[in-house]
């Protein structure tokens, strides 16, 4: 069979080479961690670095496509494959949703709404800023934050200084949105541009991290559910991406407000691996393959997926031992405070 390079080496290119085995792929990971977990089911180039050509040319031979699993990695090393080997999803993916303000100008663009927002790049540009969308609002680096790190909320103009101090720019200054609820639409692009996208689920964050997913979801989500699709589905056209692409929706009293997106599978989804017919994985894999892509429906009365968040790991023999209950463990060695060390999933039948 096939290689299927990942770029990226956590728990999300673990599920991606899990997926691909099921499918007889070959998987092949480029991670520059020293603690590659996406590497125990994989052959893998660990500590390697993306910018080194020597490296990227023998990872390009040894693939036969390759896709990434982490938004945060240089775009440069990504085009540079992409002119060698078949990237999904294309590295236009990666460049937009890496940079906040590209992003949200994107999404403007297809008529999507996100939070009242502005650049800021410098302290003078955050105070005209703050008078512009006025408080409560937040603070957010425009690349490289992710699980809540990264942003600050502002409750009044006097707390300025002190998220300018933590975060700096460049950053966009957001509205700080009232919503019932938050959710986000899991959607699978085909090389052949056939589109299709799972139920929404119920997203519930502590300390900006994702906690819960919930399906079905509450009356609130399911009742912006086919506008907040439409809108992922014309982003998805318009980047003509392939493969999973995730936008994170807060449902606010007058309709679905875009918060994010990611070009990749998401945490929101891993509740597909047990609670859909064809996971987000196995949709991802098959997308980038060329394959058609799976029923994406529900497959149980509920489901819900609970992230194990630093020592919340330590309880796995009670999820070991309960019914209808999935435990993932990503097999990290070091347990730290905020990190993600596995999910748990339970199903009602
Ligand atoms: P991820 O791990 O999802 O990539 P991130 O660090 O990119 O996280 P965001 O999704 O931007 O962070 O924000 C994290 C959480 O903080 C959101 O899910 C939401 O709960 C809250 N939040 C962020 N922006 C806003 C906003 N403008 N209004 C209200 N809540 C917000
Ligand atoms: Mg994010
Ligand atoms: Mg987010």
């Amino acid at each position: 069979g096939s290689t299927i390079g990942i770029l990226g080496g956590g728990q999300l290119g673990r599920m991606i080479a899990s997926a691909a085995a099921d499918l007889g792929y070959r998987t092949h990971v480029l991670a520059p961690d020293r603690e590659s977990v996406a590497a125990q089911t994989a052959s893998a180039l660990t500590r390697a670095d993306y910018h080194n050509k020597v490296v990227l040319a023998d990872f390009a031979a040894q693939c036969d496509v390759v896709t990434y699993e982490f938004e945060n990695i240089s775009a440069l090393p990504v085009q540079w494959l992409a002119e060698r080997v078949p990237v999904h999803p294309s590295p236009l993916s990666l460049e937009v949703a890496q940079d906040r303000v590209r992003e949200k100008r994107f999404v403007e663009q297809v008529g999507g709404r996100p939070a009242r927002w502005a650049a800021v790049d410098s302290r003078e540009e955050l105070d005209a800023a703050l008078a512009a969308i006025g408080c409560p609002a937040v603070l957010k680096t425009t690349r490289f934050g992710y699980d809540g790190k990264g942003q600050m909320r502002l409750s009044s103009p006097a707390d300025a200084d002190a998220a300018w101090e933590a975060i700096g720019g460049p950053a966009v200054l957001e509205a700080f949105i009232t919503f019932s609820h938050e959710f986000s639409i899991i959607l699978v692009r085909g090389s052949d541009g056939t589109v299709t996208s799972y139920p929404p689920p119920w997203n519930e964050h502590r300390n900006a991290i994702l906690h819960r997913s919930t399906l079905p979801a509450p009356a609130a989500i399911a009742a912006q559910w086919t506008e907040a699709a439409a809108l992922t589905g014309r982003i998805a056209e318009a980047l003509g991406h392939v493969g999973v692409l995730t936008c994170e929706f807060f449902a606010a009293a007058d309709g679905p407000v875009f918060n994010e997106m990611a070009p990749r599978v998401h945490n929101s989804g891993h509740w597909t691996i047990e609670g859909a017919a064809t996971s987000q994985f196995a949709n991802h894999v098959r997308a980038i393959c060329g394959l058609p892509l799976g029923d994406t429906a529900l497959v149980a009365q509920r489901v819900e997926m609970e992230n194990l968040i630093g020592a919340d790991w330590e309880r796995w023999p009670d999820y070991v031992a309960a019914r209808d209950t999935y435990l993932h463990l990503y097999g990290k060695r070091e347990t730290r405070e905020g990190r993600k060390m596995g999910h748990v999933t339970r199903l009602e039948r």
